[in-house]
């Protein structure tokens, strides 16, 4: 009842604040709308590549996307039992109107989930998957043959390196050794999983684990220990060095499966299991852009700051903003449930 008491409450706000910014947004209309033009574009999570427009173009087009968000503070407000429900009409018309509410309410719930996601991208969440404990060790053993693996092959050609290579420097390399079938089980699970369970909605850009790059498709930028690949990605990354000049430095680039291995299971240790806190600094394997063109840029001499969103104040991005065709990848506002990553730089 007091479930019942809150929804009614909550879609009178909703309906309110609906018609209320229907003159200055199509938000409100298109929500009520959804159900009787089924066929028409309705507001819906923006799609990801437009996400990573958000931030360099108007605030109108971000105002879309925070639009829900009012609205689910509203319903944050604490509920006393002595509220007064509007006489809300029992004809036909209302019962649609309120099946509409539910989408609108179910929809301003996942919208808050996602902000809250990408404000509080390093902490422990609600709804967070965790790692089974019973998988913990061998998940610590394959975080460090990884590593050795990573040792053995260079910092360099660990980026380019494929899943296939991965496990034969295992097989090879006593200072290796070979991955253990619990470990290569761990593996696919990782790989193999759907990464929104966890609350990472990036699409899967990589679908074969065992993808390889091909070096004749790769340029190495001196200095960086990472590579680019010819075409787009290059060409980028040398105009905005000249634009910007020394400043401007190569912070990551190409990563394969392997190498986005390594990093997203370092991010799982850190983050104590928590595979959904992990994945929201870092895509899981597979749903990386870095493996299909993206590439991190950063200010020389600013460790790893470049990785903070502190690197929003710096001269470097902020020329990079200046250009006025630069695309950041994960915006503040983005619906991919990942932080704010002011230095990844949107190629595909
Ligand atoms: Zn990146």
């Amino acid at each position: 009842m007091t479930q019942d008491i809150s929804r009614r409450k909550f879609l009178y706000q909703v309906l309110t604040a609906a018609g209320m910014c229907a003159g200055g947004t199509a938000v409100g209309w298109h929500l009520l709308h959804r159900n009787r033009y089924p066929n028409m574009t309705v507001v819906k999570l923006p799609d990801p590549l437009a996400a990573g427009r958000a931030s360099i173009e108007t605030k109108a087009a971000m105002a879309v996307v925070e639009e829900p968000v009012a609205m689910v503070d509203a319903e944050a407000a604490p509920l006393e039992e002595t509220v007064s429900i509007p006489n809300v009409p029992v004809d036909s018309h209302v019962s649609e109107t309120e099946i509409r509410g539910s989408d609108i309410i179910a929809e301003a719930e996942e919208e808050a989930k996602m902000r809250e996601r990408v404000l509080h991208f390093n902490e422990d969440l609600n709804d967070d998957v965790w790692l089974d404990e019973n998988q913990r060790k061998i998940f610590d053993s394959l975080h460090t043959r990884i590593g050795r693996v990573q040792k053995t092959v260079g910092y360099g050609n660990f980026n380019i390196l494929s899943f296939d290579e991965m496990l034969k420097v295992g097989d090879r390399y006593v200072s290796v050794e070979s991955f253990t079938k619990a470990e290569k089980n761990l593996l696919d699970e990782l790989f193999f999983r759907n990464a929104q369970d966890l609350g990472f909605f990036g699409e899967k850009v990589t679908a074969s684990q065992t993808a390889s790059i091909k070096s004749d498709n790769v340029v190495k930028v001196p200095g960086s220990g990472h590579y680019l690949y010819k075409g787009d990605s290059e060409k980028l990354f040398n105009k905005l060095c000249s634009i910007v000049g020394d400043d401007l430095i190569l912070t990551s680039g190409i990563r394969s499966v392997a190498k986005q291995y390594h990093l997203y299971t370092s991010k799982v240790v850190n983050a104590n299991y928590n595979l959904s806190r992990a994945s929201r600094s870092l895509a899981p394997p597979g749903y990386s852009y870095h493996a299909i063109g993206d590439f991190d840029v950063g200010q020389r001499n600013w460790g790893l700051k470049n990785f903070t969103s502190d690197f929003a104040d710096s001269d470097v991005f902020k020329e990079l903003i200046s250009l006025g065709y630069i695309r950041i990848r994960y915006t503040i506002d983005n619906n991919f449930g990942v932080r704010f990553e002011p230095w990844h730089i949107r190629v595909v």
